[in-house]
């Protein structure tokens, strides 16, 4: 070990860090008021100073009135955004607003287990800047999930410079130097399991079981997450680009034999001209080949168009303290049939 690592880690023993929670939550509000009371708890008995920030990612339901009602002791801070931006934007605005000088990241639905801050805060103190935590066993979900993230993660690995942890999610700990660094990207296509690995620092995986969810239903859904995966690949992979300019160059060697032995065919042996259902099939190929790999160049395309716009990456509406009192109005829930009122009748 080294000298530095050495002192860092004898500095860091005895400490009991500031420790922020931060929670994106997005239509929480069955399940926020116990994940929240749960983990406060759990910080309370690790760290004598600590915090939690809710980050309210446009809710349609009470969710924020929920939040904001809570009672003072669990230190809790709620921003909202003006509408829905994703999950990857609400962990980017809570790393904004995070003051700990450790960070963790904990969904809203109660699937983090809070037994595991106990042993991140160790490894911090053992000198880990990052502890992030890793599904032991994906056996349990569908084989879309499983296989689709094999594929990614093999995808990924192909042209990407970086190295992103197998099964590694959003639960994680991150002292503040890497919150510093997440914090001066200034992309805002933000794939954060790329970026938490491109910025580096001495990182270490946990296994944990995910627990299932106490309401409701996850909100990524198949197409959301083919999105989020290609959001993923083409932010931090120029493999697509290389895989089209080798099938394209590919495409072309072939072009050129063929080509060439039409001629030498026609000049030395006087063979007649291929008739038509060749040329159709082959016009028909080449034009899908050429229109996939132009969709491909159109996504890198759009991906420089969202950074140019320079528009900032979420919108936050309001910064709440819930012990000031909130003027958040409830939600009122669509009735499903619209109510009739029968007409007054004027007596007689
Ligand atoms: N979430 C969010 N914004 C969204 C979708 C989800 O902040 O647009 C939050 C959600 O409230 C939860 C976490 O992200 O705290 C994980 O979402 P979910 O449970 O739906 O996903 P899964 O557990 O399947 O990864
Ligand atoms: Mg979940």
């Amino acid at each position: 070990m080294s000298n530095i690592e050495n002192s860092q880690l004898q500095s860091r023993q005895n400490l009991s860090p500031h420790t922020s929670v931060i929670v994106p939550a997005f239509n929480e509000e069955a399940a926020i008021t116990a994940t929240l009371e749960n983990i406060a708890q759990r910080l309370g008995n690790l760290s004598n100073d600590w915090d939690i920030v809710v980050i309210d990612d446009g809710s349609r339901d009470n969710t924020a009135l929920v939040v904001s009602q809570l009672p003072a002791n669990l230190n809790t801070t709620l921003v909202r955004f003006s509408r829905n931006f994703g999950k990857e934007y609400a962990i980017t605005a809570g790393l904004e607003y995070a003051m700990g000088d450790v960070v963790i990241c904990m969904d809203a639905d109660g699937q983090h287990s809070s037994d595991l801050l106990d042993t991140m805060l160790q490894k911090w103190r053992e000198g880990y800047d990052m502890v992030y935590a890793v599904r032991k066993d994906r056996g349990v979900e569908s084989n879309f999930k499983r296989w689709g993230s094999r594929l990614f993660y093999r995808a990924i690995s192909l042209g990407g410079q970086i190295n992103i942890p197998r099964d590694a999610g959003d639960f994680r700990l991150m002292d503040r130097k890497v919150v510093d660094a997440l914090r001066s990207l200034p992309e805002r296509n933000r794939f954060m399991k790329g970026i938490y690995a491109w910025v580096g620092y001495k990182s270490i995986g946990i296994p944990f079981m995910p627990l299932p969810r106490s309401h409701g239903e996850s909100t990524f859904s198949r197409l959301r997450l083919i999105g989020l995966a290609w959001t993923g690949i083409t932010s931090f992979s120029v493999m697509p680009l290389r895989l089209a300019s080798a099938v394209g160059g590919g495409l072309a060697l072939f072009a050129f034999i063929y080509g060439l032995s039409v001629v030498i065919d026609k000049l030395f042996f006087h063979e007649s001209v291929p008739g038509w259902p060749s040329v159709i099939a082959s016009i028909m190929f080449f034009s899908g080949v050429q229109l996939l790999f132009i969709g491909i160049l159109g996504e890198y395309l759009a991906r420089i168009y969202d950074e140019v716009k320079g528009r900032p990456p979420y919108i936050v509406s309001e910064v709440i303290k819930p012990q000031v009192a909130s003027k958040i109005k409830p939600m009122i829930k669509p009735k499903s049939k619209p109510q009739i009122k029968p007409k007054k009748t004027e007596p007689t």
